[in-house]
């Protein structure tokens, strides 16, 4: 390309979804403005995340593009145009490079409530739910005072938890599968919990009461607990569990709770939720310290009164009452909504991924009524939506 301007063939390789192009033009003009627009009044950033672009996305805003940069006159933001366009994971990436998300279009609607109005609750949800690492996990792994060191010792265990913090899920089993495939959060799992439980008092507390967060930390710290007490009653570790992790031994350990978590006396009842996932859910809400908050008031209240729907209750009280997903259609381990597929064999069940089909399938196979084998997922696209579903 030698067209004169730069920031014209900058347009043009974006547009054709160019990454080496986009690449070698950034490499030879590193100076290049990139808070600038083309005649739609569009930046090469809201370009990339409107088309949905991560790895230009990504390459842009290392090269400086500023991801709260617009200047439309109908104020919309990348953060708008990537939820918008229901590109979950673009907008985890503008979050990760601290976009402020409060920041409202010409009609004062912000990102999360134009995805709301849409119905891309799955966007709302991952917006909603994002806690920057700078404003939780990082301040414990700096020397605080009386420690001799940090509660966490490194930058790579503040990632996971992080990680951990910021599933775009509520569900237990999800958290319990997160862990399952990431065992340190296990082993490192007393500094993880007091760092949680820390975050939980904090939020409890004036001068600024986050009354959802609060629970939700401690709801993360109940998680890891429960994980906790069941290896050291199965293992009664000698030394610290930290030195003498068991990490073979502790992945079935979890396996094997996750199954007893969403076994169901009958497997061909689809309710979303087990009632040992409605106990769990109620004991983390009645185990809640903070008691003065109305949160804690409630949500208790409204689980004593509906026996049955703890999970979905608990929803509600973190994500407000538009969460509510049409559960019929949901997964049927973990109650996501989006991007559900049935089980290609029965076509009853609908799960949001293979990991959760397979987590039910020692139960789900003695109900699947088809002659042929195992009825695994089709192999699909994450990005794709699948005709079957
Ligand atoms: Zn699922
Ligand atoms: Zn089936």
């Amino acid at each position: 390309m030698d067209s004169s301007n730069p920031k014209d063939d900058l347009f043009k390789s974006i547009e054709k979804k160019d990454f080496e192009g986009v690449k070698k033009l950034l490499e030879k003009y590193p100076k290049l403005d990139l808070n600038c627009a083309d005649k739609d009044e569009l930046s090469p950033l809201q370009h990339a995340c409107h088309s949905g672009e991560l790895q230009i996305a990504k390459l842009l805003i290392k090269c400086g593009a500023d991801v709260n940069f617009t200047c439309r006159k109908d104020g919309y933001t990348a953060l708008m145009f990537a939820a918008i366009s229901n590109k979950q994971d673009i907008v985890r990436l503008l979050l990760e490079n601290n976009v402020d998300s409060s920041v409202e279009n010409c009609v004062n609607r912000t990102a999360s409530q134009m995805a709301a109005f849409i119905g891309l609750f799955k966007i709302v949800h991952i917006i909603n739910s994002w806690i920057p690492y700078e404003k939780s996990v990082q301040p414990f792994t700096r020397c605080r005072e009386l420690e001799d060191e940090p509660r966490i010792p490194n930058e790579n265990l503040g990632r996971l938890l992080h990680e951990y913090i910021v599933l775009p899920s509520l569900h237990p089993i999800r958290y319990m599968l997160h862990i399952r495939d990431n065992l340190q959060l296990i082993r490192f799992s007393s500094r993880f919990i007091y760092v949680l439980e820390t975050l939980s008092s904090k939020c409890s507390k004036p001068p600024t009461i986050e009354e959802t967060l609060s629970l939700k930390y401690y709801y993360l710290a109940h998680i890891l607990n429960h994980c906790l007490k069941q290896y050291e009653e199965k293992f009664r570790p000698q030394k610290s569990i930290e030195t003498d992790f068991e990490e073979t031994a502790c992945f079935q350990l979890v396996d094997s709770n996750i199954r007893k978590m969403i076994r169901r006396s009958n497997p061909s009842d689809l309710q979303p939720a087990t009632p040992q996932i409605n106990r769990f859910i109620l004991d983390c809400a009645m185990k809640f310290p903070y008691t003065h908050l109305g949160i804690f008031k409630t949500t208790t209240f409204a689980m004593n009164k509906e026996a049955s729907e703890h999970y979905q209750i608990f929803t509600q009280s973190l994500n407000g009452p538009h969460m509510f997903g049409r559960a019929s259609e949901g997964c049927s381990i973990c109650t996501e909504v989006d991007k559900c597929k049935k089980c290609s064999k029965c076509k009853n069940v609908y799960y949001c991924s293979r990991t959760c089909q397979l987590v039910d399938w020692f139960q789900h196979k003695k109900v699947c009524k088809s002659p042929e084998e195992q009825p695994l997922l089709k192999n699909t696209d994450e990005n794709e939506i699948d005709d079957e579903a």
